[in-house]
């Protein structure tokens, strides 16, 4: 780690192809996914032009290197987030997967009608339908841990909530929308004095915070490549090695199995029995080449950058005329939705567009925080540890202007 220099934005996005392009490009739209450094690109580049090959079954000396290369990156993964082991990374196609898996195969086994499911009301779709199936298929109940109107969830109501039924809590880490960072150490102890299990969803978390997993004490811990500068198709789903050894397969196919007779088939350990046919292995290495991007910054130093960022735009924004910032919590993340008055968000993002700024309008997978607000969607500036100050600028200066021109 480098503890000698202030994270400088303008190095670091010179790490990143993309902006050589595109020089000028306000990209605000991290939250939905990063861009890539070079590091992670010639990743991938490398493997497909001198080390391609499938994993875990040629001997062959391409073969060979590969499973090594693939397998190298669950320790790599391990230490980004602290887990104890390298049997305990699961490689998934996501953070929507990893939490599918857990609801189908931890979960839903074991739930019985009249049990209940705890999730908040700041889900990402991904957090919310797979428990509502798992609950619909059994008769259990999903319950939703309310949120105030500044987009911060009810901590006596959750108390309130969890009860000898409660079989899971869901909760993700830092909101998608509204920026919001929700006190998960907190939370997940709260769960575990009455045995409740926990998954979080990390999916915004993993590039902004450190994560460790054991002071935690989270039970499952889900993330997306896409979203940490690693490419798209791959994810991490943590899981406690006694939940994953007690947990069937979720996928059946190739690579999953330990022996296979038409009468019977047994599984692999995990985590190779949750990896069914062929994986993203260019992924899994373009992500280690991420994880190794992530570990080379100073995680106080990105935190620092971020929260500047992210006070700056909520200032700058709060000053502009009509214009409503939604999701106020205290402790929030450099990710900020608004509405302004009178237009609709996409214009918003299309007015934005044509000044070279990228942000993403619409309900952001979050419809329930929208109905919450009531309204049809918001335009989303978020921010990453390349961004730097001109671009809150630019993204200031573009909604002044969209702000006088429909006034007008
Ligand atoms: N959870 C949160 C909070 C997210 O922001 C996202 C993606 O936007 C997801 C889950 C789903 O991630 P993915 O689409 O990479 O599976």
């Amino acid at each position: 780690m480098n503890h000698n220099s202030m994270l400088d934005p303008a190095t670091i996005r010179q790490q990143f192809p993309l902006f050589s392009h595109y020089p000028r490009l306000a990209y605000l739209d991290n939250a939905a996914t990063t861009q890539k450094p070079k590091s992670v690109i010639d990743a991938i580049t490398n493997f497909y032009e001198k080390g391609n090959a499938n994993i875990h079954r040629g001997v062959y000396e391409l073969a060979v290197r590969a499973t090594h290369q693939y397998e190298g990156v669950r320790g790599k993964v391990a230490a980004l987030i602290n887990a104890p082991k390298p049997e305990t990374i699961v490689y998934t196609a996501g953070t929507t997967a990893g939490i599918n898996l857990v609801a189908q195969s931890f979960l839903e086994p074991n739930l019985q009608a009249g049990d209940e499911v705890v999730i908040s009301f700041m889900e990402h779709h991904a957090n919310l339908i797979p428990w509502q199936m798992a609950c619909k298929e059994k008769g259990a109940k999903l319950r939703v841990i309310p949120m105030s109107k500044d987009g911060v969830l009810d901590m006596k109501a959750y108390k309130e909530m969890l009860s000898p039924r409660t079989r899971m809590l869901a909760l993700v880490h830092v909101s998608n929308t509204l920026g919001t960072v929700n006190p998960i150490e907190e939370m997940i102890a709260l769960a575990h004095r009455r045995d409740i299990p926990v998954l979080v969803d990390g999916a915004q978390s993993i590039a902004h915070f450190p994560i460790d997993v054991q002071a935690l004490d989270v039970d499952f811990f889900a993330f997306s490549g896409h979203k940490m500068f690693g490419p798209t198709g791959v994810g991490i789903l943590y899981g406690k090695e006694e939940h994953l050894a007690a947990m069937p397969p979720w996928q059946f196919g190739g690579d999953m199995i330990r022996d296979v007779a038409f009468e019977e088939t047994t599984f692999a350990e995990a985590p190779q029995r949750f990896e069914a046919g062929t994986t993203p292995i260019a992924g899994v290495i373009g992500l280690g080449a991420a994880v190794g991007f992530l570990q080379a910054l100073d995680n106080n130093e990105i935190q620092q950058h971020l929260k500047k960022l992210g006070r700056a735009a909520r200032e700058k924004l709060a000053r502009i005329d009509g214009l409503r910032i939604i999701g106020n919590a205290e402790n929030s993340t450099a990710t900020v939705s608004f509405v302004l008055e009178g237009v609709h968000p996409h214009d918003v993002a299309t007015f934005l567009a044509e000044d070279q700024v990228a942000v993403r309008a619409g309900h952001h997978c979050t419809q329930p925080i929208m109905d919450f607000f009531e309204i049809a969607g918001t335009t989303r500036a978020s921010f990453s540890i390349y961004n730097e100050m001109w671009e809150v600028e630019q993204l200031a200066e573009s909604l002044e202007n969209i702000r006088r021109f429909f006034l007008a």
